[in-house]
This record gives structure tokens, C-alpha cells and sequence, in this order.
């Protein structure tokens, strides 16, 4: 070996030594490395000779590592008995070196010279050769620094071993829980270098214990925690001695996740740090199962949407962050025109393909922050967050994504081999922050996509105060109609219906509702809202059975009893299944005669469902009362459907009356109309009759009947009667 050799050969012995965390390994990687980069061909090392008494005698020593000799390696670990001379320079002179080593019984090589190499502390690296090595370098001298460098090692990987064989001493108690535990168990020493594993955490991370043993738990992480997330985790365990917490880890297929991790440090008596022992339980599948929970409670399972309730959390979201940052955000309400048409003639499963290709056309439309949810039916909602600080800014944002959506929405869906049309109703409310609450935006925003609905549908409709005003408005007269009829605020109206001649024949009972601070209420405004909301059932009925008892009270007296009473009757009220036999029990507990009666049914009415409409008006004639239909001309006057109904008299509608004298066209119509019932042989009267001109132009028609306030308008009964008396 050459003096610019040297360095090398230190540099990789020490990297060597360096290497090594137990003692076996370290030595016999060592002697290796020294026999490489020398002539020697075998060596030993021995780590405790005893102090030699006799210089040339011999002495019993326990050979620690073997490399390049048979027979001395069946002998590792075993008494060795050696010259004292061949162990210790101190034992005495330098003797022959090939006559000292030809008396080595412990082997059958024969060696001819021998490199002694003293580690301190009473150990000794012996290097054999068969042949004297050429070497001019003082390779004792040399070496210095990698035996200390060694010696150090020694210790430290002795005390390594001893601590750990300690510990497993410790724990063969726990043996079993170790062996049998469900939770990964992972032992460390305390430079945190793996020691010990479980078959648990082989079966956890994939990792065989060989694999693990002796490297840093770091392998086993995903990288997907940042350096923070570590040094917080070290700094609980350097200082409370425990850490626990959830971690992501990377098993050895490459594979993240979730575990439970449970560190905590082991000292012993004298308060020295041992080892770390770290649990580990895998809680993927628990997570699976929650993250399976999560999506039930929150999601749609038809189209994955979001659902209502995670809806209500992602809005309060938005009002926090719009709080914060003075932004504005919309809600979109939407829902899909002629939905249930769709379900009813191509079928449900059609229905939700619609839904689902809907929802996912809406996330196209959408950035990934928005959020799009599926409240049930084919109602869905768009969130958008972010919008301008300006709200008319915010609005015309909001607009542009309505209207995105309304037009791709709008384009054809091909859902198995049928073509679909539909259109979306848009609502539209703007937020900002808390400054409505959650309950009033979803209820403006509904508001807005009703509104959207009435203005012909395929529309967007913003939601605006002065509608939320009206709103409102509605819900408290809904409450108070609730209460009307317990509190005897209705009370019917009578107005004459009157021939050419001006002589009464009969009257309309007409509703009135007496509010206490609203004052009188036209039914115009409040039995559009009983309709809605199934009030009108009890209210005409309460009107029907009020009209019999007038009737029957007249019956009584001569200037009245030959009046006529025409009754308004609903259309929700007429297809009451009982309707026919209310009217008859009506008819029979007050005595009136049913001749007397006449319900007035609107097309729309009669419309709805012709065949019933015919069935039931026929049991209703039967029981000897008459029809009239009111407001006709208005709706889809035809033929058709006229000439099978039962009916008796037609009503030409007010607003055809009113301009009959300049509007050729109304007159045109009234014409027919009075022509078309002749055909039919029904009687016609004309509602809303106010001048002498009206009168005369519908009298000169065919037209005998009228009613209007040039003859009366309606009254209380006793205005009325008394109108009748003079
Ligand atoms: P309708 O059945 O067409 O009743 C005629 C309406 O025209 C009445 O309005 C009446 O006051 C009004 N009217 C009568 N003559 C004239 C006139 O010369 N000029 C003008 N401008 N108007 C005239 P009212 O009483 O406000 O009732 C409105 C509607 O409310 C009724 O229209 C009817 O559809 C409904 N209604 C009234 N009472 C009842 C009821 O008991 N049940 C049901 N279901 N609907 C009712
Ligand atoms: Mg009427
Ligand atoms: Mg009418």
C-alpha cells in the first residue's frame, strides 16, 4: 500500500465502523475492510483479553469476530487458549513471529506473520498472513485513528446491546401481547432506531421485521405531513415523554394511510432514556366507514350532490367568509320545468338520468369552490362565493351564472334513445355575510324561483325586498284566513241578477271577508290564497250550506221566494270526493229547493278533468239544481267540451262587457258567444253590465239576463232584501 492509499482506506474504514449499530456486524465488517486493503488474508478480533502473567505463557480469551479462517471461525464465541505474545505487545519481547504462530493449535493454516492491532480497554485485532507482508507504512500507527474511532464504536454498540437486551428481557413477559396484539407495536432505542417489531405492524405497514430493524421510523411516513407536524410530535414526546395522535403512514406497497399513533419514551430506574415504543393501529377502515357515513348523511345517492343538510352548513360557511372579506355570494334555487311530466310518461328511471345528467351539467357550469346540491326532487341549488363587494356588481355576476346555466340546461338531453327537453326556473338571492339569516335567504330564494315559475318558466327571477314584502304579506293573511271562519269574519254579499225588463231573478251570493283592521277584503284577493292552501274547502262549503239556508228562508217570503242563488264553487272544492253528497246534505238539512240553486263553475274548473267534471255534474243534476259558467270566453272556449256538459247557462264574461260598445272585437266575441249558446240551448246572462249602452247592446244581441252595478252591486242581506222591497 502507497502513502496517498492511505486516506481512502482510513475513510472507508471509518464509514464502515460509522455504519454499524450492533456489535458483531461492526467487527466482522471491519476485519473485512482491513483485510481489503491489506496483505493479510485472515485476522480476529478478541474484546476482552485479561491482563497476561506470564509474557510467554498462554491465556484462555474468547475470540469476538473471525474473518478469513475456517477453523477459527467455528470457534467464534468460544474459549480460545493463545499465546499471551501473539495478544499483547506488553506481555514481553518481540519473538519470531512464525515460530509463535506455528504453535497455534486452533488452526491448520500455517501462518508466518501477524499484524497486532490494540483497540484499548483490553481488546486486540490480530491479522494473520501465511506469507511476511511488503509493506513500508507503519500500519499500527496508521490505523490509530480508526481504532479509536472503532474502540468508541465498540462501547457504544455494547451499551446499545445491552439496553435492548434489557429491554427484551423486560418484555418477555409481554411476550404475548407483543406477539398477539392487534396494534402495530415498534421498538426503538433511544437514538429512535428500529430494534423490535410486532408481527401486527409486519401486518400494518408490510414490513418484515429484518427490513425495519436498526433504520429510523421515518420510512415508514408518507411525506404528506410537513416538517412542522414533526417537530411539534417530537417536541410533546421530549417533553411530556408522549405523543398520540392521527398520522398518515405509507405501507410498503406504496399505499397511504390513516393510523393511530401512540409514542412514549421508556427510561430506566436512573431516569436514562432507553428506548421509544410506538403503537400503531391502522384506522383506514374505520375512516372508510365514517367517510361511508359522512357521505350518506351529506350527500345525494342518486346524483352524489350534496344534500340539504350539507348544504346548510356549506351556506353558514359562506356567510362567515363573506363576513370576512365584504364579498357577496348568491344563492341559485332551480327547478326543472315539466319535471314530473317527464317522470310520468317516460318513466321514473328516465327521470333520474335527467337528474343526474342535470347535476352534473350544473358542476360543468360551476368553479370547483361553488357548491351544487340536490335538495330532492329536481329542486337543486348553486352557491356561489365570492362575488363583488358592489352588489349591483354582484348581481350582474350572479345573472351571467344563471344565465350559464339556464341555457346549458335548455340544450336537449339524450338519456337512453329518448331526445329531452327541458328548461330551467332560476331563483336568485345575493348574501353578504350574516346579514340574513339562513332561514330567509332559502325562503327569498324560493320566492325568487316561484316567482321565476310564474313569469312563464325558462326564466331567472331575483329575489327583491319589495316581493319579500308581499311575501310576507301573504303568509300573515294566510294565518289570519285560518282563523276567519272560527271568527265569524266571513259573510256572504248578494248581487241581483236582473232580466231585460229589469226584474230580479235571482242573485249571486258573493264572499265577503271582514277583517278587523284590514277592513272589507274582496275575494279576489284571499280565495286565490284558500285555494292554495285548501282553506277554500271549509270556506265553500260554509258558503254553500250558508246560500241553502238563505234560500230556504226566502222561501217564505213573496218577493223573494222566486230568487235564484248562483254559488261560486272552486275548483279544488268541486273535486272534494264527497262534493256531491256535501251539496245534497246541504240541499236536504236546510229544505231549500234545489231548483233554486245554480253553481257557477269557471272553464278552468270543468277543464281539469272533463270525464269527471261530466260524471259529477250529472249526479249533481240529479238532485234537481243548475250550472252556470262564469267567466266565459275567458278560458279555452270550445265546442267541443261545451256540448257535453251539462250545463244550463253561460256567463259572458265582464271584461268582454265592458268594452262591447267601442271594441268591435269584444263585440264580435259576445255575438258568438250569445249565438254558440242558442245552438246549444242554453241561457246566457252578462256579468258586469254597468251602463245603459252595455245593457241595451246585449239585450238587442239575444242577450235576456244581466248582472252589474247599473242593476246593484253586491250587498249585506238586509241591504239586499231591502233593495228588492222598495
Ligand atoms: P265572479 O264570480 O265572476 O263574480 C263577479 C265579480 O264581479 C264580483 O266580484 C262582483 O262584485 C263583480 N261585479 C259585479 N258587477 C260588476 C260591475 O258592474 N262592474 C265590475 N267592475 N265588477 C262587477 P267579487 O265579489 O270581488 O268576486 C270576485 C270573484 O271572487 C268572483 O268572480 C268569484 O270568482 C270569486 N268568489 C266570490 N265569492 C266566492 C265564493 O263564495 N266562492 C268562490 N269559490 N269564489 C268566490
Ligand atoms: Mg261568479
Ligand atoms: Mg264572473
Amino acid at each position: 500500500m502507497e502513502r496517498d492509499e492511505v486516506l481512502p482506506v482510513l475513510y472507508d474504514l471509518a464509514v464502515t465502523i460509522g455504519s454499524e449499530i450492533s456489535v458483531k456486524p461492526l467487527l466482522t465488517r471491519t476485519l473485512q475492510r482491513l483485510l481489503y486493503h491489506t496483505s493479510f488474508s485472515a485476522g480476529f478480533i478478541c474484546l476482552d483479553v485479561p491482563e497476561c502473567a506470564d509474557a510467554d505463557g498462554e491465556i484462555e480469551v474468547r475470540l469476538d469476530a473471525v474473518v478469513g479462517d475456517f477453523d477459527l471461525l467455528g470457534l467464534i464465541g468460544r474459549p480460545v487458549v493463545l499465546p499471551c505474545a501473539l495478544l499483547s505487545h506488553l506481555a514481553g519481547r518481540e519473538t519470531d513471529q512464525a515460530a509463535l504462530l506455528s504453535s497455534l493449535r486452533c488452526t491448520l493454516t500455517q501462518y508466518k506473520s501477524f499484524l497486532r492491532l490494540p483497540l484499548g480497554q483490553g481488546g486486540v485485532i490480530v491479522l494473520l498472513a501465511a506469507e511476511i507482508p511488503e509493506t513500508t507504512l507503519p500500519l499500527t500507527t496508521m490505523l490509530q485513528p480508526v481504532l479509536e474511532h472503532l474502540a468508541k464504536a465498540i462501547v457504544l454498540c455494547r451499551n446499545n446491546e445491552a439496553y435492548t437486551s434489557g429491554l427484551l428481557a423486560q418484555r418477555y413477559k409481554l411476550e404475548e401481547v407483543f406477539e398477539s396484539s392487534y396494534s402495530g407495536v415498534m421498538i426503538t432505542d433511544a437514538q429512535a432506531n428500529i430494534v423490535e417489531t410486532n408481527p401486527a405492524f409486519t401486518r400494518i405497514t408490510g414490513f418484515s421485521p429484518e427490513e425495519v430493524r436498526g433504520r429510523d421510523p421515518r420510512m415508514l411516513s408518507s411525506g404528506l405531513h410537513d416538517h412542522g407536524f414533526y417537530s411539534e410530535m417530537w417536541n410533546g414526546i421530549l417533553k411530556d415523554g408522549h405523543w398520540e395522535g392521527e398520522v398518515l403512514n405509507r405501507r410498503k406497497t406504496g399505499e397511504v394511510y390513516p393510523c393511530w399513533l401512540t409514542i412514549n419514551q421508556v427510561r430506566d430506574k436512573a431516569g436514562e432514556l432507553l428506548n421509544y415504543v410506538g403503537m400503531i393501529s391502522d384506522i383506514s377502515q374505520r375512516k372508510e366507514a365514517e367517510a361511508q357515513i359522512h357521505q350518506l348523511a351529506f350527500y345525494d345517492s342518486l346524483t352524489g350532490l350534496p344534500n340539504r343538510r350539507l348544504l346548510v352548513e356549506r351556506l353558514l360557511q359562506s356567510f362567515s367568509q363573506g363576513a370576512r372579506n365584504g364579498r357577496h355570494g348568491a344563492v341559485l334555487l332551480l327547478d326543472l320545468d315539466g319535471f314530473k311530466a317527464i317522470n310520468d310518461t317516460k318513466g321514473l328511471e328516465t327521470g333520474d338520468q335527467l337528474l343526474v345528467e342535470t347535476g352534473k351539467r350544473l358542476k360543468d357550469c360551476v368553479s370547483d369552490g361553488d357548491t351544487v346540491a340536490r335538495l330532492g326532487g329536481d329542486e337543486f341549488v348553486v352557491v356561489l362565493d365570492a362575488l363583488s363587494e358592489r352588489t349591483e356588481e354582484a348581481a350582474a355576476q350572479a345573472d351571467k351564472a344563471a344565465e350559464l346555466i339556464r341555457v346549458e340546461l335548455s340544450r336537449p338531453y339524450q338519456l337512453d334513445g329518448h331526445v329531452i327537453h327541458t328548461t330551467p326556473s332560476i331563483g336568485v338571492v345575493l348574501f353578504r355575510g350574516h346579514q340574513q339569516s339562513l332561514d330567509d335567504v332559502l325562503k327569498h330564494v324560493d320566492a325568487a324561483m316561484y316567482q321565476a315559475k310564474k313569469a312563464g318558466r325558462n326564466t331567472i327571477r331575483f329575489y327583491d325586498p319589495e316581493m319579500q314584502a308581499a311575501m310576507e304579506a301573504r303568509a300573515d293573511l294566510e294565518e289570519d284566513l285560518r282563523h276567519a271562519l272560527e271568527l265569524n269574519q266571513l259573510q256572504l254579499y248578494f248581487q241581483v241578477q236582473v232580466d231585460s225588463r229589469s226584474r230580479p231573478l235571482g242573485a249571486e251570493a258573493l264572499l265577503r271577508w271582514q277583517h278587523p283592521e284590514r277592513g272589507l277584503i274582496s275575494p279576489a284577493s284571499f280565495i286565490p290564497l284558500a285555494e292554495e292552501t285548501g282553506l277554500i274547502v271549509p270556506i265553500g262549503q260554509w258558503v254553500l250550506r250558508s246560500a241553502c239556508e238563505q234560500l230556504k228562508r226566502w222561501q217564505h217570503d213573496a218577493v223573494l221566494r222566486d230568487l235564484t242563488v248562483a254559488v261560486n264553487v272552486s275548483a279544488r272544492q268541486f273535486r272534494q270526493p264527497d262534493f256531491v253528497i256535501q251539496v245534497q246534505r246541504d240541499l236536504i238539512g236546510s229544505g231549500a229547493k234545489p231548483s233554486m240553486l245554480k253553481l257557477e263553475l269557471t272553464e278552468s274548473t270543468v277543464l281539469e278533468n272533463v270525464e269527471d267534471t261530466i260524471a259529477r255534474m250529472g249526479e249533481l243534476k240529479l238532485l234537481g239544481l243548475s250550472f252556470s259558467m262564469d267567466d266565459f270566453g275567458t278560458g279555452y272556449s270550445s265546442l267541443q267540451y261545451l256540448k257535453r256538459l251539462p250545463l244550463d247557462q253561460i256567463k259572458i264574461d265582464q271584461s268582454f262587457v265592458r268594452d262591447i260598445a267601442s271594441d268591435p272585437n269584444d263585440a264580435a266575441i259576445v255575438q258568438t258567444i250569445i249565438a254558440m249558446s242558442e245552438v246549444l240551448g242554453l241561457n246566457v246572462i252578462a256579468e258586469g253590465v254597468e251602463t245603459e249602452d252595455q245593457r241595451e247592446f246585449l239585450d238587442r244581441r239575444g242577450c235576456h239576463a244581466f248582472q252589474g252595478f247599473l242593476f246593484g252591486r253586491p250587498l249585506p242581506l238586509r241591504e239586499f232584501e231591502a233593495q228588492l222591497k222598495v
